[in-house]
């Protein structure tokens, strides 16, 4: 890893940055390269990540490494991603690992709040969030010099000033990589399609975001992205923590 007393974070970035090629398996095989064993791949199992997914197993077999790939079992999650969640571990060599939140957490979530708080407010839905997402996050990137994200700026305003290499100092400051950050929704989608890549089930019912059940709904023709993403919140605060900007660059 490229560290160094001398230099700030900033600098650091621009040096991740203009070692990166621009296009998406360039990337993923520089990143693949470069981390080795150390480069671990976050999976929605939304088609950016399966995409990813596709180019990483490829790349890892090519280089020789093991790279590590892992989802987030927030417990809430849709039936359609179980089966997708099987479809990946048939069709790829590399494992997926299954992080889920603290049963202790979840409980005295419960216990206190009951099992629908995330409707109650922001801080309510971030708390679950935390509990479900964020604390085992942490665990699974425990390791790990770099991480791969499906992160597009054209998933809307919270994602506008994404690099495509920055530093995550939300994360201990580890690499965090989004390849796919320049593509528009038509490019992403042509992509998967010249690879052949699995797709989840419910991109074709209205879903071009996937995630908790209770917090993820369909979106008419036309909507951003993420607009069935906590569709009862104001579109500047549609984040579960997982992508903080307490990133460089
Ligand atoms: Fe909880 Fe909803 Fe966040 Fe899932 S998306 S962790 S159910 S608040």
């Amino acid at each position: 890893m490229a560290t160094s007393a001398a230099k700030t974070p900033s600098d650091l970035v621009v040096e991740g940055a203009a070692h990166a090629p621009d296009d998406v398996r360039g990337v993923i095989r520089w990143a693949t390269e470069r981390f080795g064993d150390r480069l671990a791949l976050a999976l929605s199992l939304g088609i950016e990540d399966t995409i990813m997914l596709h180019l990483l197993d490829e790349a890892a077999a090519a280089v020789g490494v093991r790279p590590r790939v892992f989802t987030l079992d927030t417990g809430r999650l849709p039936p359609e991603s179980y089966e997708m969640l099987e479809r990946l571990r048939d069709r790829y060599r590399l494992p997926i690992e299954v992080f889920f939140p603290r049963a202790e957490a979840v409980e005295q979530l419960y216990r206190l709040k009951g099992p629908l708080s995330f409707y109650n407010s922001v801080e309510d839905r971030k708390e679950c969030c935390g509990i479900r997402k964020v604390e085992p996050l942490g665990r699974a990137l425990a390791g790990a010099e770099a991480w791969l994200v499906g992160l597009r700026r054209a998933h809307g305003p919270t994602r506008a000033e994404v690099q495509r290499v920055e530093r995550d100092i939300g994360n201990g400051g580890l690499w965090k990589l989004s390849p796919l950050i320049a593509l528009s929704d038509e490019e992403t989608w042509a992509l998967a399609k010249a690879l052949d890549v699995p797709v989840h089930p419910l991109h074709g019912r209205g879903y071009p975001s996937i995630g908790c059940a209770p917090c993820t709904r369909a979106v008419a023709p036309g909507d951003p992205p993420r607009a069935g993403r906590w569709w009862w919140e104001d579109p500047d605060q549609k984040e579960c923590g997982l992508h903080r900007r307490g990133s460089t660059g």
